[in-house]
């Protein structure tokens, strides 16, 4: 007998007529001879709701609380499902996060799972029921309620799939599958059969939120087989497996775009040892992520240094290196939130070269101005204006022939 995990996002559960579409699937994946664990989302549009009510209050909410306020979605969707599958006259429990047990650490609103107690998952499982567990929650070991940033469904089922050696943990979305790029901006973006894990983590860290960034960090680290699939129609979706040398001859397989950053500078401070460290020290200390990090050479005995941090944590950390200028001896803070990072993404870079300078040529081309540069062994990552991010996308698309049929990897 099979074990599978199922995960169905917001849109996928956003109605009631969605809910019992969900249900037959979970029933008739129980009728094929599988033992199911669902992971679900809140309803479309709930969570945003939630979140918009914390903020309605005031900018600086305590983040404790506000896990209380947005993880209590996902409470409803569970139980509307466990209502669902029993109307259809088969046996189901939902549960919480603390029910079940996700121990998480208590950086609140981006916690990390720590540990997954399953003992009642699988006698539950022997009793013949399928389990419904709340998807994007946890709980810290003290018993405070947390969650697992936004997107953070496709990480508990990930960690799920990992905790029960699961055959298979299926993504259900409203795309058919993992594409050469975000098909609502891009029509012509194909979808790809099967992607290695390395490239699906840059896709997903680099803003294709299809799977959150940490469910494939999780699934690259204890080889889970994820499927993209989706919910509202048959088909063979995306496989995330290990890579494979049919790979490495796509020089490039996707583009990625994210709007979710902004951009911070540190004007003129002191060109000596230390002031870097000292800098992010501040940051890291408040738990903000820094992404691209730039350091101008020095003209005489100062330097600039530009950022990129979630829009998020912009308000913040300007604030707080405004207050820190004097210590850090900078003459001062400018900030921009108004950028977008578009990423060309493939294993084929490894043993290909050009693609930067084609990439740069293109965007000349179009006369979008690069602001920054990031690149590694996989992916190069430029920041540009805003405003110019659908254009750069389809651009970067169409001259690395991602709209075109190709290869074993790509199509389907
Ligand atoms: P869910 O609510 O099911 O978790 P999400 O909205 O989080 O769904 O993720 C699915 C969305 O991801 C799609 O609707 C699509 O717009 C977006 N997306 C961005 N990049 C990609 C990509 N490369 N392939 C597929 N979908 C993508
Ligand atoms: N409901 C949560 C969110 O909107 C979790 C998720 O969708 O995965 O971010
Ligand atoms: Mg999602």
């Amino acid at each position: 007998m099979s074990l599978i995990v199922q995960k169905f996002g917001g849109t996928s559960v956003g109605s009631i007529e969605r809910i019992r579409n969900v249900a037959a699937r979970a029933v008739q994946a129980q009728k094929a001879g599988n033992q199911v664990v669902v992971t679900v989302s809140a309803m479309a549009g709930e969570t945003n709701r939630l979140v918009g009510l914390v903020e309605a209050l005031t900018p600086d909410y305590n983040r404790r609380e506000y896990d209380v306020v947005v993880s209590a979605g996902e409470q409803i969707a569970i139980g509307l499902l466990a209502i669902a599958i029993e109307a259809m006259g088969h046996k189901a429990r939902s549960y919480l996060g603390w029910q079940v047990r996700f121990l998480t650490d208590s950086v609140h609103s981006k916690a990390r799972i720590e540990e997954i107690e399953n003992a009642r998952i699988l006698q539950d499982l022997a009793e013949g029921y399928i389990i419904i567990v709340a998807g994007f929650q946890g709980v810290t070991p003290s018993g405070d309620i947390t969650t697992l940033g936004r997107g953070g469904s496709d990480t508990s089922a990930v960690a799920l799939a990992a905790a029960l050696k699961a055959d298979f943990c299926d993504i259900y979305t409203d795309v058919d599958g993992v594409y050469t790029t975000d098909p609502r901006i891009e029509p012509k973006a194909r979808k790809i059969a099967r992607i290695c894990y390395e490239e699906m983590l840059e896709m997903a860290s680099l803003g294709a939120k299809v799977l959150q960034t940490r469910s494939v960090e999780l699934a690259k680290k204890y080889s889970v087989p994820v499927r993209v699939l989706s919910s509202l129609e048959e088909g063979t979706g995306t496989l995330l497996t290990v890579e494979d040398p049919i790979m490495e001859k796509v020089l490039v397989s996707a583009i990625a775009h994210n709007t979710s950053e902004a951009k911070i500078t540190v004007l003129g401070v002191p060109d000596s040892p230390g002031v870097a460290a000292a800098i992010l020290g501040i940051l890291s200390g408040a738990n903000i992520n820094v992404d691209m990090i730039i350091q101008n050479v020095s003209a005489g005995h100062e330097t600039d240094m530009t950022f990129t941090v979630s829009k998020g944590d912009f308000k913040q950390t300007l604030d707080m290196l405004t207050d820190a200028m004097p210590s850090l001896g900078a003459k001062g803070v400018v900030g921009d939130p108004h950028i977008a990072k578009v990423s060309a993404i493939g294993v084929g870079m490894r043993s290909h070269s050009g693609v930067a300078q084609k990439m740069f040529q293109a965007l000349a081309d179009e006369r979008i101005n690069i602001q920054m540069i990031s690149t590694s062994e996989i992916k190069i990552s430029v920041v540009i204006n805003e405003k110019y991010t659908e254009l750069a996308v389809r651009t970067l698309h169409s001259v690395f022939d991602l709209d075109k049929e190709r290869g074993d990897t790509i199509g389907g």
